[in-house]
């Protein structure tokens, strides 16, 4: 008889912890942990642990689908209800998402419950973005004050360490959310545009500079950035396919001129790009969960497995280049040698994963497949145990 599939993962998921370096976190046994199964991700909260090799042994013994720990500390993380536990402030956390309702190939109109190469690459983008233009930009933040983490899913988690930021309260955590995604910002409010005399369809529009601080400056840079490359460069402008023209156009916006190179639409185009340029930090689909400004909220502790995928919520070790992380492929808990056999509940797409395109796989087919493919396929209900 084939296996319950939720004790089939478990199983291997106690194996992967009873093998697996513990995973840590800085001040761990300050944290509140939570323990999730096959039903919910979230079954079990409140618990602690005194040090990483006791959360190991608890995971090889519990074989727990999902762990999650606090941004917070306590001083008693396992008191309940909350005001019992003693706050005593949180680490800098963001969480980013590819959204699920939506996929960034185009080809479909999403790709969930199965990632695509084409929503990491995009949430990768955005993770670099809140990474270079803000953290370490604008926040001051270094690399080695951050840790970068797959989420086992469909995005990245970013935990900023840094004594100065782990009082900041809800409001405060509201407010950098708000800098960031540059709420209530309008390119009206930085772009001036004149008329110019006896040309009635013809504007002079100065914006700003690269050299400009916040939003406005970094518009500048990425519109340039755009105009450099010939493929983009159309985005702004179909003119700005000739050299020269480009050329003019960056200059002129080095300087705030906007408009040495005519554009048809300009306060349009403008808008357009300026609104893609906004960074999404805050959940949309789930506003009351955001886990940055919720300082109580606990989340996929890094370097644990993914119930939902089977794939390791991996830490990005330090010094590697985060444009060219593939999580598909490098955060991988189980074998792509060892084969398991496994029936298709469901059509499956191709997909990708550990470095291979596997091909579509019809329903109620039963399939032997490398064993970090049927571990991903069972997580996301797709497949049993055959
Ligand atoms: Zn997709």
């Amino acid at each position: 008889m084939a296996a319950n599939p939720h004790f089939w993962l478990a199983e291997r998921f106690g194996s992967y912890y009873s093998r697996a370096e513990p995973p840590t976190l800085p001040r761990l046994e300050r944290r509140e942990f939570g323990f999730g199964g096959w039903e919910r991700k979230i079954e079990f909260r409140h618990l602690s642990f005194s040090s990483p090799m006791k959360l190991a042994e608890t995971l090889a013994k519990d074989k727990p689908l999902y762990v999650s720990a606090s941004s917070a500390y306590y001083e008693f993380p396992e008191a309940r209800p909350m005001a019992r536990k003693n706050w005593m402030g949180a680490d800098l956390v963001f969480d980013l998402d590819a959204p699920s309702d939506k996929c960034a190939s185009g080809r479909a109109a999403t790709c969930s419950p199965f990632t695509c190469p084409d929503c990491i690459h995009k949430v990768r983008e955005n993770m670099i973005r809140l990474v270079e233009d803000f953290l370490l930009a604008d926040f001051g933040l270094s690399r080695q004050e951050l840790q970068i983490s797959f989420s086992g899913s469909r995005g990245f988690h970013v935990r900023a360490y840094k004594k100065e930021l782990e009082p900041l309260g809800r409001d405060e955590r509201r407010e950098i959310v708000d800098y960031i995604e540059g709420s209530g910002l309008t390119v009206e409010q930085m772009m001036v545009q004149e008329p110019i005399a006896g040309h009635p369809n013809m504007y002079k529009l100065s914006g700003p500079t690269p050299s400009m601080g916040g939003y406005a400056g970094k518009f500048a840079k990425r519109i340039i950035h755009m105009a450099e490359d010939p493929i983009t460069a159309v985005s702004i402008s179909s003119k700005l396919k000739k050299k020269e023209n480009a050329e003019k156009f960056i200059a002129g916006v080095k300087a705030g001129r906007w408009s040495d190179v005519p554009i048809t639409h300009a306060q349009e185009v403008f808008k357009q790009l300026f609104d893609s340029l906004k960074l999404s930090v805050s959940n949309t689909v789930d506003t009351d969960v955001n886990v940055t400004f919720d300082t109580t909220k606990i989340l996929r502790m890094p370097d644990t497995i993914h119930g939902g995928s089977g794939l390791l919520a991996k830490t990005i070790p330090m010094g590697v280049d985060l444009a060219s992380y593939e999580p598909m492929e490098k955060a991988l808990a189980f074998s792509m040698d060892k084969k398991e056999t496994v029936k298709a509940t469901q059509a499956i797409p191709s997909v990708e994963l550990g470095g291979r395109t596997f091909d579509a796989i019809e329903k109620d087919k039963t399939v032997e497949l490398p064993q970090a493919y049927a571990v991903y396929l069972v997580c996301k209900k797709a497949a049993v145990p055959a």
